[in-house]
């Protein structure tokens, strides 16, 4: 028996995490049982290296850490995740909704290969971490596309709220347009499902993207 893995993903700024939270309300509020996880799981000492990476220390630019290396730090948390938290829920046959996963490796760390090399590196990360670190492949991985301008916006404005890390990632505006690129890449290699955030070139009302996002939910849950 397994159960069923729902993702969100998108880049920073995307509105990810204020779509996550929402749709963990809306469950709960409906009474759905449901088990969360979020990555990367900062507060865990799997996450080490991501922790390491992030503040600089192998270097100040994302690209100081190739992408197959960075991707091993992240993967091992998820696998760490996987065997010491949501296992027996997934098992059982529940439902896991995921605030990024594998998936998030293939935009952040995608983005620092040339298209050219995309392939390869998608079909090399599926295989990790499905294959090799037996994490389970999601049902279901809904990726919030925006445009680079917005995702600035939105990250600019959650800086000014008091959010947000700074991290490395964060700091360069280029690697977020890199990030945006392989997102979009990794949507159409994988057959993610697209939520178009934006209308005539303005973010749609937050519960207007949620309303889309829980209908596909639905629809892989069954209910
Ligand atoms: P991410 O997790 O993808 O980095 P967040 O969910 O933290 O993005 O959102 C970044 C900022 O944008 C936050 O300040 C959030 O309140 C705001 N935001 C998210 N979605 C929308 C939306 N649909 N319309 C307006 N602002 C939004």
């Amino acid at each position: 028996m397994k159960g069923t893995l729902i993702v969100l993903e998108g880049i920073d700024g995307s509105g990810k995490s204020t779509q996550y939270r929402r749709l963990c309300q809306h469950m709960t509020a409906l009474g759905k049982p449901f088990h969360s996880v979020v990555f990367p799981r900062y507060d865990q000492d799997s996450s080490a290296l991501v922790r390491l990476y992030l503040s600089g220390a192998f270097g100040t630019k994302p690209d100081d850490v190739n992408a197959y290396a960075a991707s091993a730090f992240y993967a091992v948390d998820r696998f760490a995740s996987y065997r010491l938290d949501w296992k027996p829920a997934y098992e059982a046959g529940g439902l896991i909704l995921a605030d990024r996963y594998t998936t998030s490796n293939a935009c952040h760390q995608g983005s620092k290969l040339p298209d050219s090399e995309l392939p390869a590196y998608f079909d090399w990360l599926y295989d990790f971490e499905y294959h090799r670190l037996e994490l389970p492949r999601p049902d279901l991985v809904l990726y919030l596309d925006v445009e680079l301008d917005v995702a600035l916006a939105q990250m600019a404005e959650r800086r000014r709220a008091g959010g947000g890390t700074g991290d490395i990632h964060e700091k360069d505006a280029a690697y977020l347009g890199q990030c945006l690129r392989a997102g979009r890449r990794a949507a159409a290699h994988y057959g993610w499902t697209r939520i178009a955030c934006l209308r005539d070139g303005k973010m749609r009302d937050i519960e207007d993207i949620h309303e889309e996002i829980f209908s596909h939910v639905l629809l892989a849950t069954g209910a």
